[in-house]
């Protein structure tokens, strides 16, 4: 197609063209009507000066007839009618100086004359050659006296020659340029392309970068300013691409960083808008954060006033923190407004980092240290009330003496099982616990253990029946940890069944060995079973503390098996069962 700029250019250099070809015709024609007319006249002083004016007044004032006088003037006109350039455009006269009548015509035609300005003027007996480009003539007026009349020497010329050779000038010129017009179209058509080309060529490049494509290289053709033109272009496209490809590189090396972060961050712009928000803060808030969620509403919704105009207003720059309570989660927010360059702030940053665990753990803390005061508050309490009764006169009376040392014997045992269990339990905790490992049999540890508590059931009036169901299965472990783990469970059926039985069922299925530890007891309450893993949880303080229980034993029992890979679990309906089940994984054949 051909481009606007081409036409402009065409339209410009024809018109170049055409007004200078113009110009030069008119200059070239009023120069051939000038040389024209100075030719003109030089020819006609030539022949005065040849002394024709002398010949002619010779020739009137000469003897004979009037008609031979001027038949004579007619004459000397006729002998220098060549220097005068006389034929049929120009005409030599004498006329009446007075009346400006015509008295001879070279070319004899009787013809009355207009008295033109030169004739006036060579009335008035000045020397009349001045010229107008207006008339369609030239003329030559000279006054002159023979015999004491007034006579004009008139030369007139009609143009008719000058008139025809600027006409075909004219045709020339007019030629030369619709041909010169039609060369400077095509000329222009393809110096125009030259130039054209490399812009429209330019443009899409430059169509291409406003796109964001730096790639495509311009082939450059010459070595002129465009071709430089062109190969800044293709260095500018070298240099934008690299600083795209360096800050599209800085950009996915944040977005990495912000996405594999542990913390929540949302960027917000002045609008409220969210701007950025990265996967750990959409897991953190779910559906409670949206796309289009604005800046005053998300903290409004998490329960805290903050207002992103205040920020803006006052262009407060220092960071600002928060602790929210979000469901079930414990999270600090940093707030910290941010702003391109120096100026206003240009958005807020806000990091969410989810502090549940530390929380809880601050929390089990607290609770643990209570929980451990308390439990020792209790027997030292008693400890100090029978010691005291003691001191205060029963020294003596030996029975009751036996009776208070007695009990306090038995808090301080209970304080020692609780001390060794917490122990155990922080060994745990630092994970210092060393497991002896060796292969063992479960089938002999639980007969070991049911051994053990035999007399304790009988005595209880409860049955306590071992059952393996499959083969026995062959455990890598530490044999003792694993003993005392399932003591607890089956010490804890026993405290808690008053009638029935207590069964202990042993196997493997898969690569998994079990034991079940079942009780015909009153069970544990569907809200406490969760619980009953945690330190200290008991479902009936009371009780277990007066049976000598520390509320640690399953917490203990749970350390354990998990440490050796495996796991516990309780199931129990109030007031029919409980059922405790213990895996571990089966040693593997060597
Ligand atoms: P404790 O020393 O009090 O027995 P444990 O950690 O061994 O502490 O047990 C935690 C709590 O679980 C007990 O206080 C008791 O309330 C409950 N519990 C454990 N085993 C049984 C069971 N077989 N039947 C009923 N309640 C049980």
């Amino acid at each position: 197609m051909f481009k606007r700029l081409q036409w402009k250019m065409v339209v410009m250099f024809v018109a170049l063209v055409f007004i200078t070809m113009l110009l030069a015709g008119i200059f070239m024609m009023s120069n051939i009507i000038e040389v024209y007319q100075e030719d003109f006249i030089s020819q006609q002083e030539a022949a005065i000066e040849g002394d024709l004016i002398v010949s002619i007044r010779n020739a009137l004032t000469s003897k004979g007839t009037n008609e031979e006088r001027l038949a004579k003037a007619s004459n000397s006109i006729s002998l220098y009618a060549g220097r005068m350039g006389l034929g049929a455009q120009r005409d030599c006269y004498i006329l009446d100086g007075n009346t400006g009548r015509v008295v001879i015509s070279y070319s004899g035609k009787n013809t009355i004359l207009e008295k033109t300005p030169n004739i006036i003027s060579a009335m008035a007996g000045k020397k009349g050659q001045s010229f107008s480009f207006d008339t369609n003539y030239m003329d030559y007026a000279v006054s002159f006296s023979a015999g004491g009349e007034d006579y004009i020497f008139y030369v007139k010329d009609n143009r008719e020659s000058v008139n025809s050779l600027v006409q075909n000038m004219m045709q020339i010129i007019i030629q030369a340029l619709l041909i010169s017009a039609l060369a400077s179209i095509f000329l222009c058509y393809f110096f125009a392309k030259t130039i054209t080309k490399p812009i429209t060529v330019l443009t899409e490049k430059a169509e291409d970068f406003a796109e964001g494509n730096f790639e495509s290289r311009l082939e450059t053709t010459s070595s002129d300013e465009i071709g430089s033109l062109m190969e800044t272009f293709n260095y500018m496209g070298n240099v934008m691409s690299n600083a795209i490809s360096e800050v599209a590189g800085e950009k996915h090396k944040v977005e990495v960083i912000l996405e594999n972060v542990n913390n929540g961050i949302i960027a917000f712009n002045t609008d409220q808008e969210i701007i950025h928000q990265n996967s750990a803060a959409k897991k953190l808030f779910g559906k409670h954060l949206k796309d289009d969620t604005k800046f005053d509403d998300f903290w409004k919704s998490l329960g805290t006033e903050l207002s992103m105009e205040e920020f803006t207003y006052l262009n407060k720059l220092r960071p600002e923190e928060r602790d929210i309570e979000f469901g079930k989660s414990r999270i600090k927010a940093y707030i910290i407004p941010f702003r391109i360059e120096k100026g206003k702030i240009a958005g807020i940053v806000s990091v969410f980092e989810d502090v549940t665990k530390q929380f809880n753990l601050e929390e089990s803390r607290r609770k643990f240290v209570a929980e451990v005061s308390h439990e020792l508050k209790t027997p030292l309490t008693t400890i100090g009330t029978y010691t005291e009764t003691l001191l205060d006169g029963y020294l003596d009376d030996k029975e009751m003496a036996t009776s208070l040392l007695k009990t306090v014997h038995s808090e301080t045992d209970k304080m020692t099982a609780l001390v060794k269990n917490l122990l155990t339990l922080s060994r745990y905790d630092a994970q210092k616990e060393e497991i002896q490992k060796e292969l063992f049999s479960l089938d002999e540890l639980l007969r070991e253990v049911v051994k053990t508590f035999k007399v304790e059931a009988e005595k209880k009036g409860l049955k306590l029946i071992y059952n393996l169901t499959t083969q026995s299965p062959t455990i890598l472990g530490d044999k003792f940890q694993i003993e005392r783990a399932v003591k607890n469970i089956v010490s804890n059926a026993i405290k808690y069944t008053d009638t029935g039985a207590v069964k202990i069922f042993c196997g493997y299925l898969y690569n998994e060995a079990y034991v079940k530890v079942e009780d015909t007891g009153k069970g544990i309450p569907e809200k406490d079973l969760p619980h009953i893993f945690e330190r200290f949880y008991r479902v009936d303080k009371a009780r277990s503390r007066e049976m000598g229980g520390t509320g640690l034993g399953l917490a203990i029992t749970k350390e354990i098996i998990e440490s050796h890979g495996g796991s516990v679990s309780a199931e129990s309906e109030i007031g029919s069962f409980t059922r405790f089940t213990i895996k571990l994984p089966v040693a593997k054949e060597e």
